[in-house]
């Protein structure tokens, strides 16, 4: 970029300002003021008179205290307020946030009493945890960079058998919700071609990789085209490339707070969610000091625009809605949402992290899809996932804006770096062309046709699981959704839909357990589109549940039930965010 000229430019435009200001306004401005200083001089005259008066009252009343006294009184009682404050605003916010019973429970284990005992609860978990890591452990596992380097041919080797260890891409046949999204090795060769082709690629460097800047510009623009943007749509719909659905989200949620803070001045920020909205956003709420207000969801498992317009403060910066959300796979109400947060003036971000490489076309196909992308009227970004149904390799999204006047509150721009003049559009420095060449490849590959054939697929395998559910006793599916994802969960009360889910993971299948409801959920791809995929998969559903049926109770070994079932009955979840951290820990310190 030619900063220097830019720079220039903008001094040529600053001495102009200042020269016109100097010509024309300066001499309008002292006229008007000579006109009107002697009417206003009586009236500052009796101000002046009433505040001396009210002053020698409050001196003479004062007057047995000494100056120091008055000094720390005031000191005190002003920091013993703003806490009092503090503390009232904090105790209401954590009772609306969290809820009576957990407040009261957390405060219960606090006592040492029954601190101690779950302490060593706790520790006992952990433990046998770490331990059952430790037996997975590889014999090779490295401790420290290798004193001696490996011949390439010799490492090819050995990356090819740890390739073995992973989860394999069947074509056609996949067993895991969501994670492959790809429809075939054809594609996949594809892509690995575009990656290895701009590996050495970095965007940051614009000037260096032309050919990659523009595949980012079109890759936005293609994106923008199926949803509400483009030639045929809103013509100021722009955007920019991220590493993912949680970074569009982040960026998106960054760019409305900082925007409302410079339109609005707000610098207590609120976020309104439902509860059903994707992790990501309780994550950039916690990243960037945004008090979250997370709604209940309905009957239908969707946010509507009744409760939004009541959870819609001065300080709101963001309203956000998923089309389809992640958990139950259903659209909120996203016409309702973005009006009522239009009428306050405050964004709205609708997440298709999920849903914006396939509602468009599940549209087209005349399936049931109520408006949700910038054709709806309060809609200001959107957030599309090219690395799941874009089909794209993991590490790329899209974030759409509306218009400008947002998107560039993601951006950084530093003037005085002694590295010289920065602008930067998001969260990353450099980023890896490779990866924007491999969505590009993967969008214009596909086309529109080969997005519709895919959707077709894809939801013709949804409705095959769907009515396979409904033919089996016991099991419903949640709502009727309109994409990609069918949550389904247990109608007998003696079924526990996550012992279901265990004997399924024995089977092979990786379902997504989700919580309250207690309920599981695939996510059709393309890579489940083979002949029979969907029919086993209803076949194995419909004997797990019998089996759970005529013997309830019984856990499969290693299974996430008793976990799911210990975090449901646990009134203090602080203790169930422990377990998490400590998994979390073994994650990144075992091998
Ligand atoms: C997957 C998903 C995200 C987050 O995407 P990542 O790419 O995993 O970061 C956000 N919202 C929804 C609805 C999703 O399904």
């Amino acid at each position: 970029m030619k900063m220097g000229s830019l720079t220039g430019n903008l001094e040529y435009i600053y001495q102009d300002a200042v020269r016109a200001y100097a010509g024309t306004l300066k001499p309008v401005v002292a006229r008007h003021w000579a006109a009107l200083a002697p009417a206003l001089q009586p009236l500052a005259d009796k101000l002046c008179l009433c505040v001396d008066s009210l002053l020698e009252d409050i001196n003479a009343s004062l007057g047995l205290w000494a100056p120091w006294q008055l000094v720390l009184l005031t000191v005190v009682a002003t920091a013993l307020l703003s806490w009092v404050l503090d503390a009232a605003q904090h105790a209401k916010h954590t009772l609306q946030d969290k809820g009576v019973t957990q407040v009261l429970a957390r405060l219960a284990f606090r006592l040492p009493v029954l601190r101690g005992i779950v302490a060593a609860k706790e520790q006992k978990v952990v433990d046998d945890l770490e331990e059952s890591m430790k037996k997975g452990a590889a014999p090779d596992a490295l401790h420290e960079l290798p004193p001696a380097g490996t011949p390439a041919a010799d490492l090819k080797r050995r990356l090819g058998a740890k390739g073995l260890e992973d989860h394999q891409f069947k074509e056609g046949a996949s067993t895991v919700s969501g994670v492959l999204y790809m429809a075939g090795r054809e594609h996949l060769e594809l892509l690995e071609a575009a990656y290895s082709t701009f590996s050495m690629t970095n965007p940051m460097h614009a000037n260096l990789f032309p050919a990659v800047r523009r595949m980012e510009v079109e890759v936005v623009r293609m994106t923008a085209s199926i949803l509400g943007g483009g030639p045929l749509g809103d013509p100021g719909v722009c955007g920019a490339m991220t590493s993912g659905g949680t970074e569009s989200i982040l960026t998106a949620v960054k760019a409305s707070r900082d925007y409302m803070a410079a339109t609005r001045g707000i610098t207590s920020p609120e976020m309104i969610v439902a509860v059903s909205a994707h992790a990501a956003f309780i994550k950039a709420a916690e990243y960037f000091g945004i008090r979250l207000i997370r709604l209940p969801v309905g009957k239908d498992y969707r946010l509507g625009g009744r409760a939004v317009r009541r959870a819609i403060s001065r300080n709101t910066v963001l309203v956000v809605a998923s089309a389809p959300g992640f958990p139950h796979g259903v659209m909120d109400h996203v016409t309702e949402i973005a009006a009522a947060a239009a009428a306050r003036g405050v964004p709205c971000h609708v997440d298709c992290c999920l849903g914006g490489f396939v509602l468009p076309f599940a549209a087209r196909l005349g399936r049931r899809v109520p408006p949700f992308d910038f054709s709806v009227p309060g809609v200001t970004s959107i957030s599309a996932d090219t690395h799941k149904f874009g089909q794209g390799h993991k590490g790329t999204s899209v974030v759409l804006y509306r218009s400008k006047d947002i998107r560039k509150y993601q951006y950084t721009s530093i003037t005085d770096w002694t590295g010289g003049l920065y602008i930067s559009p998001g969260f990353a420095g450099s980023r890896s062309g490779a990866l924007i060449a491999t969505a590009w490849a993967s969008l214009v590959h596909l086309g529109e046709d080969g997005f519709l054939e895919a959707t077709s697929a894809i939801l013709a395998a949804a409705d095959e699981f769907q009515a396979g559910v409904r033919a089996i006793p016991g099991m419903e599916v949640l709502d009727s959704p309109e994409g990609s994802v069918v949550a389904v969960r247990s109608t007998n009360r003696s079924v526990d839909i996550y012992e279901v889910n265990d004997l399924m993971t024995r089977r092979g299948w990786h379902l997504s357990p989700l919580q309250s409801p207690p309920a599981v959920h695939i996510c059709f791809t393309a890579a489940h589109t083979g002949p029979d995929t969907v029919r086993r998969l209803v076949d194995d559903l419909a004997e797990c549940t019998a089996e759970v049926a005529a013997a309830p109770g019984t856990k499969a070994e290693g299974g996430t039930a008793p976990m799911y079932g210990a975090a449901a009955a646990m009134p203090d979840r602080s203790v169930v965010g422990r377990f998490l951290v400590a998994y979390q820990d073994l994650l990144l310190d075992s091998c």
